[in-house]
């Protein structure tokens, strides 16, 4: 399948992707972790990237662009894909839009998940990301936390709590949100290709997805 997950930090579209990719085998493609590892990596990409995303502001629309017309050209792409944080805002989302008709490509959905602030805001603070770029396993110290030393279960690599998950960052992040990427939500139901789920069960939204897109 190849959908757009939109939803304010928090929602839950990396836990979704990952259940859907364990599915189809559809490539998760998230730009947040992607810019995170060039961050880590301390590539070009990543020093450029780095005090945006500190900050919980967007980064350029350019190097994002950028890494997408690059990795949707990728073999693994063929399989379809889950776009994960991408597009963030409305000249991203046009731009894709060109892209997809270059490279000969339909989205079949874009789903927009829709979680209470409330619930968002206790996610993020409780979050613990596995650190191993090539795990990055998602924890939840409430509701699924890493082991009692506070490592992966998967891989042993410290669970830490990301940089832009402090109460600051995140507050910022949602307003970024609001201004700059909920009015997604009716670029795409112009587009006719909206389906909105406000549900909090994983298994309950993907079993909407796979329904919306069948
Ligand atoms: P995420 O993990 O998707 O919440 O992304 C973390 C951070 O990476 C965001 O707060 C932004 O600074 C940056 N980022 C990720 N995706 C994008 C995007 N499509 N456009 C601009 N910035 C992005």
């Amino acid at each position: 399948m190849r959908i757009v997950l939109l939803g304010a930090p928090g929602a839950g579209k990396g836990t979704i992707a990952k259940l859907l990719s364990d599915f189809d085998g559809s490539v998760q493609i998230s730009t947040g972790d992607i810019l995170r590892n060039a961050v880590k990596a301390k590539t070009k990409l990543g020093l450029e990237a780095q005090g945006y995303m500190e900050r919980g502001e967007l980064v350029p629309d350019r190097l994002i662009m950028d890494i997408m017309e690059a990795r949707l050209q990728e073999p693994d792409c063929a399989k379809g894909y889950l776009l994960d944080g991408f597009p963030r805002t409305i000249p991203q989302a046009e731009e894709l839009k060109k892209l997809l008709t270059k490279l000969n490509m339909k989205l079949d959905a874009v789903i927009n998940i829709d979680v209470p602030k409330e619930v968002i805001l206790d996610r993020l603070t409780t979050r613990r990301t596995c650190s191993n770029p090539d795990c990055q396993e998602i924890y939840n110290i409430k509701s699924k936390p890493p082991s009692p030393d506070g490592k992966c279960l998967k891989c042993g690599s410290p669970a830490v709590q990301r940089a832009d998950e402090t109460v600051e960052a995140i507050t910022k992040r949602l307003e970024t949100y609001n201004e700059k990427t909920a009015p997604l939500i009716d670029f795409y139901a112009k587009e006719g290709l909206l389906k909105t789920i406000a549900s909090l069960s994983s298994d309950e939204i993907v079993s909407q997805i796979k329904e919306a897109v069948k």
